[in-house]
């Protein structure tokens, strides 16, 4: 994902055992390796919400129960207002867009990062339902 390719490899690996290395990976929140989605760039639209059943290190389900990513979407409107006041802040204040370029260049931020919103909110839905097991993830 776009923030695991800016920090690169070496800085997330200080955060393996955390919830943001799940979250920023994508990978199984038990035990950080398995791969939760089938394809990991999310702007192959049709594979973005394709998700395997299990994960393939150590078999957790990743959809618990029908339609539990349904939840996700009450995370995905935290996440998108978190987006929209940091685009608004940086283009009202710091570049001093007057208030309708503001409002389009929150649209467009929101509308390019979509994919990448959708997922980042799947992964935190999860991790709060999951914790990381130092032996699962050995096994
Ligand atoms: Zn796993």
């Amino acid at each position: 994902m776009l923030i695991f390719v800016v920090l690169k490899k070496p800085t997330m690996q200080l955060l393996k055992g955390s919830k943001l290395y799940s979250i920023f990976t994508g990978t199984c929140p038990v035990c950080h390796k398995g791969k939760m989605y089938m394809d990991r760039n999310p702007y192959k639209f049709s594979q973005t919400l394709k998700m395997h059943d299990r994960c393939s290190h150590c078999g957790t389900k990743f959809k618990i129960e029908p339609s539990f990513f349904y939840g996700a979407m009450y995370v995905s409107y935290a996440v998108g207002v978190a987006i929209s006041v940091a685009i608004f802040i940086i283009a009202y204040f710091f570049i001093g867009l007057d208030r309708n370029y503001t409002f389009l260049a929150i649209i467009g931020v929101l509308a390019v990062l979509l994919p990448i919103i959708v997922r980042v909110s799947r992964n935190i839905w999860i991790n709060f339902f999951m914790k990381y097991d130092k032996n699962k993830a050995k096994a």
